[in-house]
Formats: C-alpha cells, sequence, structure tokens
C-alpha cells in the first residue's frame, strides 16, 4: 500500500490528473497481452503517468526512498506479463512522453522518447526516406521504449536484424533516480563496459528507458511480396532453409502451418485448399524492379526444388497488403478458436528450424493438444501457440507438460526459451534450466548492483 502522504508527494510531480488510484484506472493498467488466465493479475496501487525524464526521475526517487515496487508500462502489448504490477506499487506508464525529439538526416539517427509508438517512429523517417527496419506485429500499438526492453524482433528480423541493432543510445532513469545516457552518435564506441545492450532486452528490471537513440538506414527503393504454398510446412521450412543457404536473403519470410492457414480462412470467410499445409509469405527488396525480378526468379527456383504447390508474386501493392493480411491476422484468428492460447516464442538455429516444427507436432499428439504453428522462418524464431480450453480436467496439467516438452527440445537444439518476447512472468520457471547456475549468478549480481532494493519491476525474470 502508498500512503496518502507518498501519494500526494508524487501527484505534486506530475500532478493529480496523472497520479491514478481509481479502482477503474488500477485495473485498467493490470494486465497485458499474455494469454494467460491463470496469472494472479494485480491491480498496482497507483498508476503513474510522468511526461517528463525529470518527472520520472523524481517518481523513482520517492519510489526508492520508501521502497515501492515500480513497474514500467509502454502500451502493454508484451505476451509474458512484463507490465503486470505482481507487487502492485506503481504502475510507470511512458505514454505521455510521445515526442520524436530529433531526426538527425545527416547521421541517419533519431532520437525518441519511449512513449512513442513503433509505426509512429517508422512514418517519421520514412517521410525522410530513411527506414527504421524493426517490425514487430504489434507495431501499431508498442512503444519504443517497450521494444527497447524486450528486444523486440518482427518480421524483417531475418535481414535487417532486431532492436538491439538500431539502439545507439539511451537515457535510462535508475532506481534511485539517477539518470543515466548511454551510447551516443559515434557510430563505433568501446569506452566502458556496453551499457545500451546491458538495458536492451532487461524488461525494466534495470532501469526505466525515457529516451532511445536509433539508427536508420536508407529506405529500400522497392519491394515485393511474394506468396509460396506448400503441400506440407516440412518442405515450407526446407525451401526458406535451403534460400538463405543459396544466399537468397529475403527481408522477411514468414510462415504458417495448415492450422494457421484455416484458421485465417474461417475468420475471413473463405476457403481453405485443403491440398496446402503450409505458407510463407516473403518480402523482397532492392534497388530497383531488375533486382527484384532476379531475387524472385531464383527463389522460385529453389522453391521448385522443394515441390512448391502454387507461387506467387504479388502484382500491386493492393495485393501485397491482402498476402500480409493473412500473416497479420493469425493471432486474432487461432485466438478464437478455443477459450485459451498460450503463444511461445522459441528461437532456434536456423537448421534445426524443420527439425523443431516435426518435433512439436510429436508433442502435440503426445498430450493431445492443438498447437498452432507459425513465426519468422527465416530467423529461426517460432511460435507455437498451444490452444486450449483450461477449464476442462486435466487440460492445465496436461499444456504445462507440453510447454516442458517444447523447451527441451529447443534446448537440445541450441535453441534458446525467447526470441523476442522475453521471459516476462511465464517463462520464469524455465531460465535456471537455459542459463545454468552460473548464468543466472551473473544475472543476479547486475540486478542486484543496479537495483539493489529490489523495486523495478518485481517478479519479473527471476
Ligand atoms: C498482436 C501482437 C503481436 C506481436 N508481435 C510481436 C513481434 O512480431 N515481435 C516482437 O518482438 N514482439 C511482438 N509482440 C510483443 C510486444 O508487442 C513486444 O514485446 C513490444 O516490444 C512490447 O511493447 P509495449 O510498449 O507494449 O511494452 P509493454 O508490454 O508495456 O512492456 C513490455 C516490457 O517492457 C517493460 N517496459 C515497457 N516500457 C519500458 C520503458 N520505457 N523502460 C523500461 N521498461 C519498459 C515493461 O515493464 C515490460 O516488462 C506482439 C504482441 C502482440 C499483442
Amino acid at each position: 500500500m502508498i500512503s496518502e502522504e507518498i501519494k500526494k508527494k508524487i501527484r505534486g510531480i506530475v500532478g493529480a490528473e496523472n497520479a491514478l488510484d481509481s479502482d477503474l484506472d488500477r485495473f485498467g493498467y493490470s494486465y497485458d497481452a499474455s494469454f494467460v488466465p491463470l496469472l494472479p493479475a494485480k491491480k498496482p496501487d497507483l498508476v503513474v503517468r510522468p511526461a517528463t525524464t525529470e518527472e520520472v526521475s523524481k517518481v523513482m526517487a520517492v519510489a526508492y526512498e520508501h521502497a515501492i515496487p515500480v513497474t514500467p508500462r509502454g502500451a502493454a502489448t508484451g505476451r509474458t506479463g512484463g507490465s503486470i504490477p505482481l507487487q502492485g506499487g506503481i504502475s510507470l506508464s511512458l505514454e505521455r512522453m510521445m515526442k520524436i525529439v530529433e531526426l538527425d538526416v545527416n547521421n541517419m539517427m533519431v532520437w525518441a522518447e519511449a512513449g512513442v509508438r513503433t509505426i509512429d517512429l517508422y512514418n517519421a523517417c520514412a517521410a525522410k526516406g530513411l527506414f527504421y527496419p524493426p517490425d514487430p506485429a504489434s507495431w501499431k500499438f508498442s512503444t519504443i521504449g517497450g521494444n527497447v526492453a524486450e528486444n523486440a524482433g518482427g518480421m524483417r528480423a531475418v535481414k535487417y536484424g532486431v532492436t538491439s541493432n538500431y539502439v545507439m543510445g539511451l537515457e535510462v532513469v535508475l532506481s534511485d533516480g539517477t539518470v543515466l545516457q548511454t551510447g551516443g552518435k559515434a557510430i563505433k564506441n568501446v569506452t566502458g563496459y556496453n551499457l545500451t545492450s546491458l538495458f536492451t532486452g532487461s524488461e525494466g528490471t534495470l532501469g526505466i528507458v525515457t529516451k532511445v537513440l536509433l539508427r536508420v538506414i536508407p529506405m529500400p527503393k522497392k519491394r515485393g511480396t511474394l506468396q509460396l504454398m506448400f503441400r506440407t510446412l516440412d518442405d515450407g521450412c526446407t525451401a526458406v532453409h535451403r534460400m538463405l543457404q543459396s544466399g537468397l536473403v529475403p527481408a522477411a519470410a514468414e510462415v504458417m502451418d495448415r492450422f494457421c492457414l484455416e484458421a485465417v480462412a474461417k475468420h475471413r470467410k473463405t476457403q481453405h485448399d485443403p491440398a496446402i499445409g503450409a505458407c510463407i509469405v516473403i518480402e523482397i527488396d532492392g534497388e530497383d524492379d531488375e533486382a527484384l525480378a532476379l531475387q524472385t526468379k531464383r527463389m522460385e527456383a529453389v522453391a521448385k526444388e522443394c515441390g512448391v504447390y502454387e507461387f506467387r508474386v504479388a502484382q500491386s501493392q493492393q495485393e501485397s497488403d491482402e498476402l500480409w493480411a493473412i500473416r497479420r491476422g493469425i493471432s486474432s484468428a487461432i485466438a478464437s478458436i478455443l477459450p485459451n492460447r498460450l503463444g511461445e516464442d522459441i528461437s532456434v538455429p536456423r537448421d534445426a528450424f524443420p527439425e523443431v516444427v516435426r518435433r512439436i507436432a510429436t508433442i502435440a499428439e503426445k498430450h493431445k493438444l492443438t498447437i498452432a504453428v507459425y513465426g519468422h522462418a527465416g530467423d529461426g524464431n517460432i511460435h507455437p501457440s498451444i490452444l486450449c480450453d483450461l477449464s476442462k480436467p486435466g487440460e492445465e496439467e496436461r499444456v504445462h507438460r507440453a510447454v516442458e516438452d517444447l523447451f527441451d527440445v529447443t534446448l537440445s537444439v541450441g535453441g534458446t526459451l525467447s526470441g523476442e518476447h522475453g521471459i516476462g512472468i511465464t517463462k520464469r520457471p524455465y531460465i535456471a534450466k537455459a542459463l545454468g547456475e552460473s548464468g543466472v549468478k551473473t544475472l543476479g549480481a547486475v540486478k542486484q548492483a543496479l537495483d539493489p532494493k529490489g523495486i523495478l519491476n518485481p517478479g519479473k525474470i527471476w
């Protein structure tokens, strides 16, 4: 509980209208987009919405003095429960820090406040002919601060990498309110430890990101979309793998299995061809039409070697948007099939992708569960989604055992628990298995050094 006296102090910093404690407001900041109904959703005692770094710093100083838990929050699109305030305290929302502070065209860099939406940053850069590639499927809602905190990926990661590949520097407020600036516009920088990397992906457990310096690149001049249909998921995965091996790097290569295709067809009231067991949607980009035509020709040759059932090249922007709508529609389409959905986010070495996809099918059979598979085939990041009804007797236990098997398979091929969604609450029980004792101990030492009172996002990762 936060006393009335402390609330008054915080209201003095951010204004009464930005320090909310009604039941409804607290409820509104108690959940995120993790599909786990059994999470003990906790309401914060106070929702605080600062507008400046100075305000964040002052609020943190108060929280530090009184050892109040603080859970940072962007747009709450997180999939692992990261912005759920497990121990109450303050939900610190960055939603009012929405300014693009500087767009430095000469250096191709942009400073943005943490609450800027990913798509707004993309559009602001695009207007200047610049390209910010990380494109999480949630980019219409997610914030840059949340992307940094989770080291978010996206469809274009296969060619362009993930958020961390673009973060040049950060402004971070530490647990005691100290404002720290890391990195900068110098491309090469080995002065001291790489604190920018340390905070990127730290899930709000080490500091509050208030501003982000991102590098951007020239916008590709031409883009094209291809849709490849295969009879089996195995054939589709093998085709993407062979493309990469032969030096063909698509900007994005997204795979979806039969179940996802059927769910999207049902959702869109269209027919699914039962001969099709997998679909790959590919984005290619380049300097001109010839470059795209050459890539298309070479990709078609590889796809034919792998028994492609249908190879389609989008002829217009509208057709391209339609093909991508299938991929973007998966999440909501499969979520509507059964009452509960547990979405995982494993990441495996590229060459293990087809094998892991096969083993997921075996796990589904073993535990009598439906597991829909889609993901970023180009970079080995798979999203197996367990669709279930947790109100059925025994179902919850079966789901847990299936998740354990899934992680065992992932780790056995040299993969990792999360490619982009982070650990949060949902993967916490498995982190020791993935990192080993020395890994967990080292992470613990970093946490202790930066957050000695343990007030930053308590209960996450650990
Ligand atoms: C439909 C859908 C599709 C998605 N697709 C993708 C995808 O393709 N790729 C991908 O990587 N993710 C994806 N996600 C997950 C999610 O969108 C990302 O993790 C995103 O980065 C979260 O941003 P957010 O602003 O919503 O952060 P939140 O969910 O609010 O917070 C996420 C975590 O970051 C911390 N945090 C937030 N802001 C800050 C800050 N300023 N300083 C410190 N810590 C902070 C929070 O405490 C929490 O631990 C998807 C989610 C949905 C719902």
